[in-house]
């Protein structure tokens, strides 16, 4: 079955505004007005990537629309989802609640947009319309929680498309494994102490938000055991997250049995995302897409589903997105990462100690995830 995907004209209209990369222009404090790191830029060179390789022909396109406040009510608070809609009322628009997280006229709508595509996205993969899917959407959601936007999110998309898999869907367990390079602080939260949703973060380690996603962050109350975090060190390359996606990710699924996985698709993990100090190249998302895809053959019919999140670097994000999605879609594009004799060499450092043990912490902790019988279809 082919790979359903996700994009909308709207997605890229989400107005960031005027900022000094991310931070709000302040000239009288010497902060001149420049364009918002979190700008339409790499989005809409992925997707006319997509386009030009000739993927998208072979991809099944599912339109969006508005996620309902029944939805959103699952995940965020009604307050939350009052302010959002008032700031992006505003002519000039405003912020969803941490001075980083930037709302246009009309991103209210827009970020409703991105998470009922998202859902859609998990129903078609439901209904076996679809195998597997991509949502490139924006506003990006990971770090947005229950009552506030964050680092630049609104919704937070992949925890509304969960929710709705399990209760219009019958997918009693979700996992959400996050490769963006900063923590999911966001999903982590809203799941914190719910044993049905297993949330996973690769993430730089202290990088955004500060002080989150350390390894002793690993759920309370019944959720004990079902948040996972492996923090990085900067610097760490292509055999740092494969032994990562092998010692962490791939057993802690494996002993989980989700019904669906979900996957936070950031790739600011590249060697040259302005946001963080890692060493990824496109092969590396590669490798780790197709890692991911066989965790879902493996355990839940080959249901996956991508949800669009960071990645700063406008000329390289689209070939790390594109090999990601070549994985997913089981196609060979003609187009090679035009980087990768310099990308490549970056990447393919060695495993380093203090890497090894970071990701070693981790990996003790996946015992205490309960193994269970999958129990949906
Ligand atoms: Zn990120």
């Amino acid at each position: 079955m082919p790979t359903g995907y996700v994009h909308h004209p709207h997605y890229l209209w989400h107005d960031t505004g005027t900022s000094a990369g991310l931070i709000p222009a302040a000239p009288l404090a010497g902060v001149a007005p420049g364009a918002h790191i979190e700008s339409p830029d790499t989005t809409r060179r992925i997707h006319e990537l997509v386009h030009a390789c000739g993927l998208l022909r072979d991809l099944v396109p599912i339109e969006p629309r508005q996620a309902t406040m029944v939805e959103l009510l699952r995940v965020h608070t009604g307050a939350y989802v009052q302010h959002l809609q008032e700031q992006s009322d505003l002519r000039g628009g405003g912020d969803a609640g941490d001075g980083f997280s930037p709302v246009g006229r009309g991103s209210a709508e827009i970020a409703r947009l991105a998470a009922g595509g998202l859902v859609d996205l998990v129903t078609a993969v439901a209904e076996g319309d679809v195998t597997n899917g991509y949502a490139l959407l924006r506003p990006p959601g990971h770090h947005a929680t229950a009552d506030t936007g964050m680092g630049f999110c609104l919704i937070n998309n992949i925890a509304v498309a969960a929710r709705h898999a399990q209760e219009e869907l019958g997918f009693a367990r979700v996992a959400v494994v996050d490769v963006d390079v900063h923590h999911g602080n966001g999903t982590q939260a809203i799941f914190y102490t719910d044993p049905s949703v297993l949330t996973i973060s690769l993430h730089q380690a202290g990088c955004f938000p500060p002080d989150s996603g350390g390894v002793e962050e690993n759920g309370a109350g019944d959720g004990l055991g079902y948040a996972l975090n492996v923090p990085l060190p900067p610097g760490s390359g292509q055999a740092a997250y494969l032994h990562a996606m092998h010692q962490v990710v791939l057993p802690a699924l494996d002993r989980f049995t989700p019904d669906l996985i979900l996957v936070a698709a950031g790739f600011d993990g590249n060697a040259w995302d302005p946001l963080a100090r890692q060493m990824l190249c496109a092969d590396s998302y590669r490798q780790i897409g197709r890692l991911l895809v066989d965790a879902a053959d493996r355990l839940c019919h080959g249901r996956l589903v991508a949800a669009h999140e960071g990645g700063y670097n406008p000329w390289y994000v689209p070939h790390c997105a594109l090999a990601f999605l070549e994985e997913l879609a089981g196609i060979t594009t003609p187009v090679t990462d035009p980087y990768a004799a310099i990308a490549e060499p970056y990447a393919s450092g060695p495993l380093l100690p203090h890497q090894r043990e970071a990701i070693d912490e981790a990996a003790y902790l996946v015992d205490r995830i309960a193994t269970a019988t999958n129990t949906a279809a």
